[in-house]
């Protein structure tokens, strides 16, 4: 089986109803990004940011993957396929993605406030579990926080990211400006047998690449459709 990794970002979910981080009108607009994805804008303000993610929890219990998702987990028929996203929404494992890396954490769990990246602290949450309060802890002691990789902070999970790139035979970028680093920069260890594809409504700018984009100018249910279409030939 060939081996196709996705890079998914947050338009991914956009027609799942859940905003993006660029474009007008997204969520991001209402709160400043300092103030809800810092360490210091946690350190500021806790229940600003508990609240913000709480949130965010509750609305992903209302969403449901699109049909992009669910294409992506049907193509696992007939492709080795490995998912890895910037979202930190569960849509790509609702739909039935089998494997999928998160860069940037995961939304349904929550981990210790001093050692965020020990697997010895990070809990998966129950969808009811969806509202975590100032005073809940973790098991070392100190407050719940999300397990969120906050700008600023390392991404422990590029390396391997890194690993499934170099060896794809097929790359799909689907629903990332391509703006946030170190995701963005994914691209450049595709290697030149890789075939790479893009899927994005708008213009995205990939400038600094020399590899071959084929780009599908649609959002991701249509386009992941029109992929699939295209790679059965
Ligand atoms: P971004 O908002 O910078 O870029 C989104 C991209 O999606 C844009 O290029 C836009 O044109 C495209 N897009 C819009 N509608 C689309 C559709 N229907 N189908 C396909 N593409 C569509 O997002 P990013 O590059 O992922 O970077 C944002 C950061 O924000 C990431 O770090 C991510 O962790 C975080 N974030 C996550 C979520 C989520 O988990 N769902 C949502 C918002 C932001």
């Amino acid at each position: 089986m060939k081996k196709l990794v996705v890079l998914s970002g947050a338009g991914m979910s956009a027609e799942s109803g859940i905003s993006t981080f660029r474009d007008a009108g997204g969520l991001w607009e209402q709160y400043p990004v300092e103030a809800v994805a810092t360490p210091d804008g946690y350190a500021r303000d806790p229940e600003l940011v508990t609240r913000f993610y709480n949130e965010r929890r509750r609305q992903l219990q209302e969403v449901e993957p699109n049909r992009g998702h669910c294409l992506l987990a049907e193509m696992e028929r007939e492709y080795d396929i490995t998912v890895i996203t910037q979202n930190v929404d569960n849509l790509h494992e609702r739909a039935g993605s089998s494997h999928v890396i998160h860069l940037h954490g995961e939304l349904m769990k929550v981990t210790s406030s001093r050692q965020p990246n020990n697997p010895a602290y990070i809990r998966e949450l129950k969808p009811e579990e969806w509202e975590v309060k100032i005073g809940d802890l973790a098991a070392d002691g100190t407050q719940l926080r999300p397990f969120i990789v906050w700008f600023g902070e390392a991404v422990p999970n590029i390396e391997v990211a890194v690993e499934y790139v170099e060896q794809a035979d097929i790359l799909v970028i689907i629903g990332t400006s391509l703006n946030v680093y170190p995701a963005a920069g994914l691209l450049h260890y595709a290697s030149p047998r890789c075939e790479v594809f893009l899927i994005d409504p708008n213009e995205v700018n990939v400038t600094a690449t020399h590899h071959p984009i084929n780009l599908i100018r649609k959002g991701a249910s249509e386009g992941v459709k029109e992929l699939w279409d295209t790679l059965k030939g």
